[in-house]
C-alpha cells in the first residue's frame, strides 16, 4: 500500500473493511438503500450536508468553505450487476445470488467517501464541493434521474469529474487524457411497411423484405462513405423480424430492423442517427413503400474538456508523482453515464489503476474484484483535486 501523506493506516483499514463490506452486499441500479444509507450516515458524522431523494437512492453530500465562489462536483457510481459472483476463495463475497460488484463500483463509493471526510477533517480549501453518489450507472439511467430530479439547478457547478478503475494498470498509476473518453451508445429501429402478398405473386403488393434487404447492405457504407475517415463510428444491425415460417408462401407487410450506434463525438451522433434514417427512408422509396424510423438516444459520449482535463492531471501528478500518470490512454467502447452531467459543464473521466487483471478479470467479469490498494490512491487524488482546484488564498 503506498503511504499517504496527512490519511493515517486506521483510517483506509477502516475504508478496505467498508469497500468488502459493501461488496458483500451489492445491491442494482435505484435499489441501492442499504449503501445509501452508509453514505449518508458517513458523510453527516463527518459534519457534511448530505441532500437526498435525487434519482431516488442518489446522495450529493456539500462541502462549502471559505468564501471561494468556484464550484465542483466529485461523482462515484454505487450500483452492481445482476450477475453471480464466481470467485471460490473471496471471503466478502456476494451474499446475494445474482448480483455482483463486478465494475468496482464500492471501490468507486468508498474512495469519495473516504476523500470527503479528509476534506471534512482538513478543511483546506475554499469554495463548494459537492460529492455525488450516483445511483444506477449500469444502464439504468441513474445520472439522467438525478439531473431530472433537479441535480444542477440545486447543486449549480463550473466542472465536474468522474473517475473508474482500470485493470492492466498499476494501484499507484492513473491515466488522464483529453478528448473522447468512452462512446456513445444509442439504439434504433426501422419498420419497413409495404403490402404483403401472395409469395407467389409479388406484382400485387409492395416487397418491404427487399427494401429491408437493401437497406442492410447499403448501412455499412454510413460509416464506410460519409462518416469522416479519422472519426470513430460503429452502426450495426442486431435485431430482424418478419414474415414466419409457418407461411413460406406469405410476403410479410412488415419487416422490422433494429441495432445500435457508437460514436465519440456529438457530431458524429448527430450524424449517425440523420443517416440511418435517410437510408431507411431512401430504400423504401426505391420499393415504393413507408419507412418508420426511430433513434432513441441513450448515452452521450464522454468527452474530456481540455482546460478540465489539465486540472484533473496536475491534481494526478501532485497527488501520485508525475512518472504515475499517463497522458496517453485509448478510449473504450464502453459508456458511462457520467456523461450526462459532463455534457452539461466541463467534465473530466479519469482512470485509476485497479492492478493486474488477476485471471483476466476485467470488467463485468465473474471474477472481478476492486483492489484495495488503489483506496489510497483514489482518496489522495480525490483530495489533491479539491485542494488545488479550490485552493485556499
Ligand atoms: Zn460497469
Ligand atoms: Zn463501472
Amino acid at each position: 500500500m503506498t503511504s499517504t501523506a496527512g490519511h493515517d493506516k486506521g483510517e483506509i483499514e477502516m475504508l478496505t473493511a467498508l469497500r468488502r463490506d459493501i461488496h458483500a452486499h451489492p445491491e442494482l441500479g435505484f435499489e441501492e438503500l442499504r449503501t445509501s444509507g452508509i453514505v449518508q450516515k458517513m458523510l453527516a458524522e463527518a459534519g457534511i450536508s448530505v441532500q437526498t431523494g435525487l434519482g431516488k437512492t442518489g446522495v450529493v453530500g456539500t462541502l462549502k468553505l471559505g468564501d471561494g465562489s468556484r464550484r465542483i462536483a466529485l461523482r462515484a457510481d454505487m450500483d452492481a450487476l445482476a450477475m453471480p459472483e464466481m470467485a471460490q476463495d473471496r471471503a466478502y463475497k456476494s451474499t446475494v445470488s445474482g448480483k455482483m460488484h463486478a465494475c468496482g463500483h464500492d471501490g468507486h463509493t468508498v474512495m469519495l467517501l473516504g476523500a470527503a471526510r479528509e476534506l471534512a477533517r482538513r478543511k483546506s480549501f475554499s469554495g463548494t464541493v459537492h460529492f455525488i453518489f450516483q445511483p444506477a450507472e449500469e444502464g439504468r439511467g441513474g445520472a439522467k434521474a438525478m439531473i431530472e430530479d433537479g441535480f444542477f439547478k440545486q447543486f449549480p457547478v463550473d466542472a465536474v469529474y468522474g473517475l473508474h478503475n482500470m485493470p492492466g494498470i498499476a494501484t499507484d498509476s492513473m491515466a488522464v487524457v483529453a478528448g473522447p473518453q468512452l462512446a456513445s451508445s444509442d439504439r434504433w429501429t426501422v419498420t419497413f411497411k409495404g403490402i404483403g402478398t401472395h409469395g407467389a405473386k409479388p406484382h400485387l403488393g409492395r416487397d418491404a423484405m427487399t427494401a429491408a434487404g437493401q437497406f442492410l447492405t447499403a448501412l455499412h457504407t454510413i460509416v464506410a462513405r460519409r462518416v469522416d475517415p479519422l472519426q470513430p463510428a460503429v452502426v450495426s444491425a442486431c435485431a430482424m423480424e418478419a414474415g414466419s415460417f409457418e407461411a413460406l408462401n406469405v410476403i410479410p407487410d412488415l419487416v422490422k430492423i433494429g441495432g445500435t450506434s457508437r460514436a465519440y463525438s456529438a457530431a458524429v451522433r448527430d450524424q449517425l442517427e440523420k443517416e440511418i434514417g435517410a437510408l431507411a427512408e431512401g430504400s423504401a422509396k426505391l420499393y415504393g413503400i413507408e419507412a418508420e424510423y426511430r433513434y432513441f438516444r441513450q448515452m452521450p459520449p464522454v468527452v474530456n474538456d481540455r482546460d478540465t482535463t489539465r486540472r484533473a492531471l496536475a491534481a494526478a501528478q501532485a497527488a501520485l508523482g508525475i512518472d504515475k500518470v499517463m497522458t496517453e490512454f485509448p478510449p473504450s467502447t464502453a459508456g458511462d453515464d457520467f456523461a450526462m452531467f459532463s455534457q452539461e459543464v466541463p467534465g473530466a473521466y479519469v482512470w485509476l489503476g485497479n492492478g493486474p487483471a488477476v485471471d483476466g478479470a476485467l470488467h463485468h467479469n465473474s471474477h472481478y474484484d476492486f483492489n484495495d490498494d488503489a483506496l489510497a490512491s483514489g482518496v489522495k487524488f480525490w483530495t489533491t483535486l479539491v485542494e488545488q482546484e479550490l485552493a485556499a488564498a
